[in-house]
């Protein structure tokens, strides 16, 4: 059996933290066998590792020469204690800190020489952000080594192929499975546990990519699908993926199983559970996804799996995204004239915006959609351009944003063709007096979204967290 596990910052966040991380490493590859770990960057809240990498950069080409000098040492600090704290001094310590002190120094001089010249390019984010992970990988497998698991680091440039988009690299399948298969293969076949780095790959020139932010957990369904792994696993810091946010509803409870569809319509959502990249070469390959909590072991977290052809349980979970505008374009011109929808949303991709929902009524007298509230006024500056004859017309009457408002998700499969459910969830805001200002559901009837003012989000959210 083949199984590929994939650590977050917090589970390598510390010299404790990667004590643990080793022991489950131990434990479950005594279950499984063939064992492949994936590490991201040390996290521990609220100090990231790749934040400050980035943060080092970003500061160098705004001209500050300081600042990644400071970071360089917070750098050093961070990775040099979890070092002294695992490696003991007559074993590997002295060869372990020499590396990651090598990663650190090239980070400072990148970020000076990003400083001189005033500019940073998407391939240098790529390299400075990525070190992290090739400091924790390291870090962990020499800590396995020394209680005795065969261990050996490896950098996903080694393995992974991807496009040149820097930043948000794609994958090529063929020639990943190539590399993967023989660098990984005769090494589990030693027994040798490999730790990868998450979130970085190489192009087609070796060159370093990666795969976007979060994208560790990409990496862990990747390598996951490239070595066809009878389960993935994401280990993180919860029980898996949760009825509602802990902070919202305290009753919250995990949820044990999810359906690929499910999970989809929860992360774009907002639950930041899992990369939203993650599931694709798991459903492509049928390769159940699980999410465990490395606090928590023992408990089994979250098996996300095909989509069930009849969904059952009704609602699953329901979530929350604040801070958004509502933009509403509307006028009785609008009616039965072709076009409008598709050039409001077209002035709205012009300005790079996303849109989070979408919803108009069938007397075709407005189209309203809900986007980040940061972004509304230079969306209704687009959409005033556009729209200038119409307005001038009177076809168009008024565009405007109701802000701030939140989008309240309600998510399961099992909703599809049960009816009563959206009857339920509209009494439920009723009796708390939450008004709804607007309301879409997906065909897949796998959720229903409604837009409330941006102070009734919790109270809506615990309303309805109670029907599950
Ligand atoms: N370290 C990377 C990030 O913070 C990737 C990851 O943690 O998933 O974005
Ligand atoms: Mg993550």
């Amino acid at each position: 059996m083949t199984l590929v596990m994939k650590f977050g910052g917090t589970s390598v966040g510390s010299a404790q933290a990667m004590r643990e991380t080793a022991v489950l490493i131990q434990h479950t590859k005594k279950q499984w066998g063939q064992t492949v770990a994936i590490v991201s960057a040390m996290g521990s809240k609220p100090v990231k590792v790749t934040d400050l990498l980035l943060q080092g950069a970003f500061s160098a080409a705004n001209g500050d020469g300081e600042t990644y000098q400071e970071l360089a040492e917070q750098l050093r600090q961070i990775h040099f204690e979890a070092i002294d704290g695992l490696l003991a001094p007559d074993g590997e310590r002295q060869q372990i800190l020499v590396e990651n002190g090598r990663f650190i120094d090239r980070f400072s001089d990148l970020c000076q020489a990003v400083y001189v010249l005033g500019e940073l390019s998407p391939r240098a984010l790529d390299i400075i952000g990525g070190m992290g992970e090739q400091m924790s990988a390291r870090i962990l497998a020499a800590y396995l080594r020394q209680i005795g698991a065969p261990a050996e680091a490896i950098d996903a440039t080694e393995l992974i192929v991807t496009d040149s988009n820097f930043q948000n690299a794609t994958p090529q399948f063929n020639a990943t499975k190539q590399k993967t298969e023989s660098r990984i293969r005769p090494l589990l076949a030693q027994d040798v546990v490999p730790i990868v780095t998450g979130f970085i790959a190489a192009n087609a020139d070796g060159i370093t990519t990666t795969l976007g932010r979060g994208g560790s957990d990409y990496t862990g369904a990747i390598l996951g699908e490239a070595l066809a792994a009878d389960e993935v696993w994401i280990w993180t810091d919860v029980d898996g993926v949760m009825t509602a946010d802990p902070r919202l509803v305290p009753n919250a409870k995990s949820i044990p199983q999810l359906s690929y569809r499910e999970v989809s319509e929860l992360a774009f959502y907002g639950a930041k559970v899992l990369h939203p990249k993650t599931m694709r070469p798991c459903v492509e390959n049928n390769i159940p996804l699980r999410i465990k909590n490395t606090f928590n072991p023992e408990h089994p977290g979250t098996v996300i799996v095909p989509d069930a052809p009849n969904g059952n349980g009704g609602i699953k979970a329901v979530t929350a995204i604040n801070n958004l505008g509502l933009i509403t374009v509307e006028g009785k011109g609008m009616m039965g004239i072709p076009g409008i929808a598709a050039r409001t949303f077209g002035a709205v991709a012009r300005d790079n915006q996303s849109v989070l929902l979408i919803s108009q009524a069938s007397s075709e007298q407005s189209i309203c959609f809900a986007a980040p509230d940061q972004a509304t006024d230079s969306i209704i500056g687009s959409l005033e351009n556009e729209f200038k004859v119409e307005l001038a017309r009177k076809d168009i009457d008024r565009i405007w944003a109701q802000e701030p408002v939140s989008i309240v998700t309600i998510v399961g499969a099992g909703m599809r063709g049960t009816p009563g459910i959206a009857g339920r969830i509209f009494m439920a805001l009723g009796e708390q007096s939450v008004n709804v200002i607007a309301i879409a559901q997906g065909s897949s009837e796998c959720s229903i979204s409604v837009v409330v003012d941006d102070v009734d989000t919790a109270v809506a959210v615990a309303q309805i967290h109670e029907l599950i």
